[in-house]
């Protein structure tokens, strides 16, 4: 009975929480007879690693010591905390400053070179996650249990793509039989890295912000575990942003198609990728609270249990713009879509959502707003015939626009569910600006102006508390 479970950062931020991890770790070991906790670094840490490095390149030789310095400060402080005058305190504060100095030499280079490469920045971010299992696996020893650190570069194997790393499922099954599961039969905690991973060649590099959420599921997939564990600071999966709507509470069970929906549509609760590994291999997915241990948490499974037209969870990504492509001149010309959005592939960006009426004289989607000049002025070329002959008359876009989605399956085949949203937000005075439902009918998402969100969350939460 093999169980991965996962730590965030702010579960190993202090002593306090690193505590109480080593507390639900040793729990949690009673049952299960193989367990693997997965550590990102503690909160803020890979936050400041970045800016070192950033600096760095840019050319400023003191600002990365700093983040050294604080990097010592904060681990330190747990050791003297946790593991006080003791001989493995000593040995632990030796082999961690040794990874900060190297994170210093690897600022140096940056800095000679003026030059900050994703490799590079791969092999420095990832040492955030090699101190904070070190950290963890010396506590668990030191309350009396075998644990291990490891490193997830001798386990994950990825391809070249630094930090967006793609892992190689069945390499990684033979890396992790090879190495974890001999430790995992002898009763040893395997404490491994978050985020990182290694190519072929060994050389580190990362699965993205927030990966170590996906770390663990993938993992758990490697491993064939019987459930993955997510802990985090929060409950679980919320009905609604808790500082938009004081009323959002805890859903108990999701299925993964619902939790994809939500993770994409910004609910900062799971890493979108996470939902993948344990899909294909139909591994539970639990999301608890290192705070709350006791709270029964979400629990997210291949199908919930449907009541129909129930919605579930809303949830809204902010700081986008809707890019309006119009004219009269589209209409019944075929290729008018696949050029638009050609165009805006070719600016790299990529569309939260996209309606177009049937009268076909426009075409809208969302992007988000930093990236809406780039794919306007790639707009402009493309179409710059059309819009000289007027067959397209403007492409504009409109700013400071939210997308709030709806997300349950039991939408599914309900009639009724966007007439219910629709007079909600229309008795809240919120204007809809664009719609777009996907044809699995797990989420319908509208685009309100963005002063429009909190009002818009509410009033759409009501209805799933009624
Ligand atoms: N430490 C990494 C990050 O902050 C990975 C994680 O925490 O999931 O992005
Ligand atoms: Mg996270």
């Amino acid at each position: 009975m093999t169980l991965v479970m996962k730590f965030g950062g702010t579960s190993v931020g202090s002593s306090e929480a690193i505590q109480r991890t080593s507390e639900i770790v040793c729990d949690t070991q009673r049952d299960w007879s193989q367990l693997v906790v997965v550590v990102s670094a503690m909160s803020g840490v890979t936050d400041l690693l970045h800016e070192g490095a950033a600096t760095a390149a840019a050319g400023n030789a003191t600002a990365y010591r700093e983040v050294a310095n604080n990097l010592r400060r904060r681990h330190f402080k747990i050791i003297s905390d946790l593991l006080p005058s003791s001989p493995e305190g000593q040995q632990l504060t030796a082999e961690l400053d040794k990874f900060v100095e190297r994170y210093e030499s690897l600022c140096k280079a940056v800095l000679v070179l003026g030059e900050l490469t994703p490799r590079a920045l791969d092999a420095m971010t990832s040492i955030g996650e090699r101190m904070s299992i070190r950290l963890l696996a010396a506590i668990l020893r030191h309350q009396g249990h075998s644990a291990q650190a490891i490193d997830a570069t001798e386990l994950i194997v990825t391809d070249d793509s630094y930090q967006n790393a793609v892992p190689d499922l069945e390499k990684t099954k033979a890396s992790t039989e090879a190495r974890l599961r001999p430790l995992l039969d002898e009763g040893v905690v395997a404490v491994v890295t978050g985020f990182v991973g290694a190519n072929e060649q060994g050389i580190t590099t990362t699965l993205g912000r927030g990966g170590s959420d996906y770390s663990a599921a993938i993992l758990g997939q490697a491993l064939e575990a019987l459930e993955v564990w997510i802990w985090t600071d929060v409950d679980g999966v919320m009905t609604a942003d808790p500082r938009l709507v004081p009323e959002a509470r805890t859903i108990n069970t999701l299925s993964y198609r619902e939790v994809a929906e939500l993770a994409f549509y910004g609910a900062k609760v799971l890493h979108p990728k996470t939902i993948r590994p344990v899909i294909e291999n139909d591994i539970p997915l639990r999301i608890k609270n290192t705070f709350n241990p006791q709270g029964a948490g979400t629990r997210i499974i291949q199908n919930s249990i449907q009541r129909n037209g129930k919605i579930k969870a809303v949830t809204a990504i902010r700081n986008l713009s809707l890019i309006n492509v119009e004219g009269k001149g589209m209409l019944g010309v075929p290729g008018i879509a696949a050029r638009t959005f050609g165009a805006v592939a070719d600016s790299k960006v990529s569309v939260l959502l996209i309606s177009q009426a049937s009268s076909e004289q426009s075409i809208c989607f969302a992007v988000p707003t930093g990236a809406a000049d780039s794919v306007i002025a790639s707009l402009e070329g493309e179409f710059s015939s059309e819009l000289i002959r007027r067959d397209i008359d403007r492409i504009v876009a409109k700013e400071n626009v939210a997308i709030v989605t709806v997300v349950g399956a039991g939408m599914q085949g309900t009639p009724g569910i966007s007439g219910r949203l629709f007079s909600a937000l229309g008795d809240q005075r919120v204007n809809i600006i664009a719609i777009a439902q996907g044809s699995s009918e797990c989420s319908i998402s509208m685009v309100v102006e963005e002063d429009d969100t909190a009002e818009a969350e509410k009033a759409i939460h009501a209805l799933i508390v009624s």
